[in-house]
């Protein structure tokens, strides 16, 4: 059964009440999560227990099968306490979302025995496939792979060659987490804790029911399928774009919040302001930034809710729209990093110092928002080509 539209409000409402809940046991493990790149054992358990990793799994396996808006709210949520949480449980439910394209079979290895499944995904074809008795030969290496500390499963894509290496086509594989080895690479500035390692394969069998051609994956024959429950009609790298972005519009939320809690409490020292809403400079950036931040969360709420009518209508997103989307969550994101900026001018230069969260907000906002989903760069090549009927510069949207 599907969630009527007042079941979908009630439970937003209660996922977020949830993650400010536990939100306490991940905001004490954000320092560890910095030092050891990776998410401390106790947030993980959060993550499993609160169900948060279920968002976007289907109800059949136990799943919550909520919306895109859902999923956003849940980030904004989650970005508040821990930003790197906040960007691993948005990959799992969007990779979970990806490994809804796969036969039943396989879906039912990944979710049948375990509803609270949680799975990574890697975009970029950098491994290759050799067709072998009943699956696939796969090897490569997947730089990137965010939540793999901590994951089941991982979706990668790879190219299949034929024996003499000649190139067949692209190729989306389902491997267990247990298949892998783990390179040490994400030593990065910011979301240190998403633990995005490199993951490796070297020959290693992935049957055939576990394996789907890059075209279906990306596809969207699934838009107007009415014997599918909504979740699993949305198009889902629109969906991933704009939780990405939320993860980063919560970061900005997150980061105002504290500005303005400080400010009452700080000076300017080399002024007549003996408190920060004293001074009009001051407060009319704070005004500007929480408008710059408003326009961001518009851009993610408006995407936000264009996926989800079509997934409610089963209509299907015409291309223009999707790259709209595209345009939304880097124009999101942009304005996350100019508001940030305009932030920690505001606050002063205790912003830099390392016990202030406000530091790490501007590192992990900027780090994500380099995703390549999120490029605001890419994303206003791809809206400005749609009224031309430009060729897409990306495979897929
Ligand atoms: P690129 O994105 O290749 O960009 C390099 C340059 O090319 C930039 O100037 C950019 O503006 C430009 N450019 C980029 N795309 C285009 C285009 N289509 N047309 C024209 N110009 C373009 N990937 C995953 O698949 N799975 C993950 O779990 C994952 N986790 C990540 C976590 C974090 C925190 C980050 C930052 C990235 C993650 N990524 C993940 C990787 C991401 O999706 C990209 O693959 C990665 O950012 C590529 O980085 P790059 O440095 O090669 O830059």
């Amino acid at each position: 059964m599907t969630h009527n539209r007042t079941d979908l409000l009630d439970l937003r409402a209660d996922l977020v009440s949830r993650v400010h809940k536990f939100g306490p046991v991940l905001a004490e493990g954000a320092a560890q999560g910095e030092r050891e790149r990776r998410l401390p054992d106790a947030t993980v358990r959060a993550i499993d227990e609160s169900q948060v990793s279920r968002v976007w799994t289907a109800r059949s396996y136990g799943g919550l099968e909520a919306d895109v808006r859902t999923m956003s709210e849940v980030a904004k949520a989650l970005s508040h306490h821990c930003p790197s949480t906040s960007w691993v449980v948005n990959n799992i439910n969007g990779s979970n979302l990806l490994a809804a394209k796969f036969p039943l079979a396989a879906r039912d290895e990944v979710f049948g025995a375990d509803p609270g499944a949680k799975l990574a995904s890697v975009f970029a074809a950098t491994g290759t496939a050799v067709r072998a008795d009943g699956g696939f030969l796969l090897t490569g290496s997947w730089p990137y792979a965010t939540g793999i500390l901590h994951d089941d499963w991982v979706i990668l894509v790879a190219r299949e060659v034929d024996a003499a290496g000649e190139p067949v086509g692209g190729l989306s594989l389902l491997v267990p987490a247990a298949d892998l080895t783990i390179e040490d690479t994400w030593h990065t500035v910011g979301m240190r804790a998403t633990g995005s390692h490199t993951v490796v394969l070297r020959d290693t069998f992935v049957p055939a029911h576990r394996v789907i051609p890059a075209e279906v994956q990306r596809g969207r024959e699934n838009a107007t399928d009415t014997t599918l429950p909504p979740l699993l009609r949305t198009a889902a790298i629109a969906a991933m774009g704009v939780v990405c972005a939320s993860v980063v519009v919560g970061i900005g939320q997150a980061a105002l919040a504290h500005v303005v809690d400080k400010a009452p409490g700080r000076g300017i020292a080399p002024s007549k302001y003996t408190s920060q809403p004293g001074s009009q400079t001051f407060v009319s950036a704070l005004g500007g930034t929480a408008l710059t931040l408003d326009a961001a969360d518009l851009h993610v709420t408006r995407a936000a809710g264009v996926i989800d009518e079509a997934a409610h209508a089963a209509a299907g997103l015409p291309e223009n729209e999707l790259r709209r989307i595209r345009g939304d969550v880097g124009q999101a994101v942009n304005l996350v990093t100019v508001a940030l900026d305009e932030l920690m001018w505001a606050h002063g230069a205790a912003a830099f110092a390392e016990s202030n969260p406000l530091q790490q907000y501007w590192r992990d906002a900027n780090t994500a928002a380099r995703h390549a989903l999120l490029n605001p760069r890419v994303g206003r090549e791809l809206y400005g080509g749609a009224f031309f009927g430009l060729d897409l510069v990306v495979p897929s949207l």
